[in-house]
Protein backbone atom coordinates (compact mmCIF):
# COMPACT_ATOMS: atom_id res chain seq x y z
CA UNK A 1 0.00 0.00 0.00
CA UNK A 2 1.49 3.15 -1.15
CA UNK A 3 1.58 6.63 1.05
CA UNK A 4 -0.96 8.87 -0.08
CA UNK A 5 0.96 12.30 -2.04
CA UNK A 6 1.67 14.99 0.14
CA UNK A 7 2.36 17.62 -2.25
CA UNK A 8 1.69 17.94 -5.95
CA UNK A 9 3.22 20.12 -8.94
CA UNK A 10 0.18 22.12 -9.96
CA UNK A 11 -0.16 25.63 -11.64
CA UNK A 12 -0.90 27.94 -9.76
CA UNK A 13 -2.95 31.39 -10.84
CA UNK A 14 -1.73 33.09 -8.99
CA UNK A 15 2.12 32.71 -9.68
CA UNK A 16 1.49 31.96 -13.16
CA UNK A 17 3.50 28.61 -13.39
CA UNK A 18 3.56 25.18 -11.70
CA UNK A 19 4.39 25.26 -8.06
CA UNK A 20 4.51 23.21 -5.28
CA UNK A 21 1.00 22.60 -3.34
CA UNK A 22 0.70 20.94 -0.10
CA UNK A 23 -2.10 18.62 0.18
CA UNK A 24 -4.33 20.29 3.37
CA UNK A 25 -7.15 17.98 2.99
CA UNK A 26 -8.82 15.57 1.48
CA UNK A 27 -11.82 13.60 1.30
CA UNK A 28 -12.73 10.02 -0.55
CA UNK A 29 -16.79 9.69 -1.32
CA UNK A 30 -17.29 5.18 -2.39
CA UNK A 31 -20.73 4.64 -3.92
CA UNK A 32 -20.55 0.78 -3.55
CA UNK A 33 -24.09 0.57 -4.53
CA UNK A 34 -23.76 2.00 -7.51
CA UNK A 35 -24.33 -0.71 -11.06
CA UNK A 36 -20.45 0.89 -11.69
CA UNK A 37 -18.88 1.32 -8.50
CA UNK A 38 -17.55 5.14 -8.41
CA UNK A 39 -15.29 6.51 -5.82
CA UNK A 40 -14.60 10.12 -6.11
CA UNK A 41 -11.39 11.96 -3.94
CA UNK A 42 -11.50 15.69 -3.01
CA UNK A 43 -8.37 17.34 -1.94
CA UNK A 44 -7.81 20.84 -1.24
CA UNK A 45 -3.96 21.88 -2.24
CA UNK A 46 -2.67 24.97 -0.71
CA UNK A 47 0.53 26.74 -2.79
CA UNK A 48 3.85 26.93 -1.66
CA UNK A 49 4.12 30.29 -2.79
CA UNK A 50 1.46 32.36 -2.56
CA UNK A 51 -0.41 30.70 -0.12
CA UNK A 52 -3.73 30.19 -2.81
CA UNK A 53 -5.92 27.07 -2.38
CA UNK A 54 -7.60 24.85 -5.00
CA UNK A 55 -9.93 22.34 -4.70
CA UNK A 56 -8.90 19.09 -7.06
CA UNK A 57 -11.78 16.95 -7.83
CA UNK A 58 -10.72 13.14 -9.57
CA UNK A 59 -13.24 10.57 -10.25
CA UNK A 60 -13.05 8.07 -12.67
CA UNK A 61 -14.91 8.29 -15.88
CA UNK A 62 -17.59 4.90 -16.58
CA UNK A 63 -18.00 6.80 -19.99
CA UNK A 64 -14.48 5.58 -21.11
CA UNK A 65 -12.50 2.35 -22.36
CA UNK A 66 -10.46 2.11 -19.28
CA UNK A 67 -12.52 2.38 -15.75
CA UNK A 68 -9.46 2.64 -14.02
CA UNK A 69 -8.05 6.29 -15.87
CA UNK A 70 -8.94 9.15 -13.34
CA UNK A 71 -9.93 12.42 -14.36
CA UNK A 72 -8.86 15.27 -12.58
CA UNK A 73 -11.10 19.08 -12.39
CA UNK A 74 -9.51 21.77 -10.55
CA UNK A 75 -11.40 24.70 -9.29
CA UNK A 76 -10.89 27.62 -9.49
CA UNK A 77 -9.75 26.51 -13.35
CA UNK A 78 -6.32 26.63 -14.17
CA UNK A 79 -5.26 29.37 -16.15
CA UNK A 80 -2.67 27.91 -18.16
CA UNK A 81 -3.94 27.96 -21.52
CA UNK A 82 -6.31 30.75 -21.35
CA UNK A 83 -6.28 33.85 -23.23
CA UNK A 84 -6.24 37.62 -22.16
CA UNK A 85 -8.27 40.22 -23.11
CA UNK A 86 -6.30 42.88 -25.37
CA UNK A 87 -7.96 46.16 -25.82
CA UNK A 88 -7.87 47.51 -28.97
CA UNK A 89 -8.51 52.08 -29.57
CA UNK A 90 -9.47 52.17 -32.47
CA UNK A 91 -12.94 49.88 -32.03
CA UNK A 92 -16.19 50.91 -31.06
CA UNK A 93 -16.58 49.99 -27.41
CA UNK A 94 -19.64 47.53 -28.40
CA UNK A 95 -17.09 45.47 -30.99
CA UNK A 96 -14.37 45.29 -27.41
CA UNK A 97 -17.41 43.48 -25.28
CA UNK A 98 -18.42 41.68 -27.81
CA UNK A 99 -14.48 40.88 -28.30
CA UNK A 100 -14.52 40.08 -24.37
CA UNK A 101 -17.33 37.72 -24.28
CA UNK A 102 -15.42 35.28 -27.52
CA UNK A 103 -12.91 35.02 -25.60
CA UNK A 104 -14.39 34.25 -22.28
CA UNK A 105 -16.09 31.68 -24.47
CA UNK A 106 -12.79 30.20 -25.85
CA UNK A 107 -11.55 30.17 -22.12
CA UNK A 108 -14.58 28.33 -21.22
CA UNK A 109 -13.93 25.67 -24.00
CA UNK A 110 -17.29 27.03 -25.73
CA UNK A 111 -16.08 26.09 -29.21
CA UNK A 112 -19.18 26.49 -31.15
CA UNK A 113 -19.92 29.71 -29.19
CA UNK A 114 -16.12 31.18 -29.93
CA UNK A 115 -16.20 30.16 -33.40
CA UNK A 116 -19.78 32.31 -34.22
CA UNK A 117 -18.86 34.94 -32.37
CA UNK A 118 -15.93 35.71 -34.17
CA UNK A 119 -17.44 35.33 -37.36
CA UNK A 120 -20.50 37.66 -36.18
CA UNK A 121 -17.10 39.96 -34.83
CA UNK A 122 -16.06 39.72 -38.75
CA UNK A 123 -19.05 41.54 -39.52
CA UNK A 124 -19.14 43.95 -36.97
CA UNK A 125 -15.52 45.07 -38.36
CA UNK A 126 -16.06 44.77 -41.47
CA UNK A 127 -19.63 46.59 -41.35
CA UNK A 128 -17.52 49.29 -38.99
CA UNK A 129 -15.48 49.85 -41.64
CA UNK A 130 -18.10 50.30 -44.41
CA UNK A 131 -16.79 47.19 -46.35
CA UNK A 132 -19.77 45.39 -48.47
CA UNK A 133 -19.97 42.29 -50.47
CA UNK A 134 -18.75 39.24 -50.10
CA UNK A 135 -15.04 39.59 -49.20
CA UNK A 136 -14.95 36.70 -46.85
CA UNK A 137 -15.56 33.13 -46.38
CA UNK A 138 -15.72 31.10 -43.13
CA UNK A 139 -16.27 27.23 -43.33
CA UNK A 140 -16.77 25.61 -40.08
CA UNK A 141 -15.95 22.19 -39.84
CA UNK A 142 -17.38 19.25 -38.95
ZN1 LIG B 1 0.98 30.35 -6.05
Amino acid sequence: MSEPDLNSLIYCNRCKSKTNHFKQAEYIRKRDHDPDFSVTKYFLWICAGCEAGTLEISSRDSSVKNKDEEKSLFFPKREINTLTNKPFVKVPEKLNAFYKEIIDAYNDDLDVLCSVGLRALLEGVCNDKGIKGKIYKIKLLR
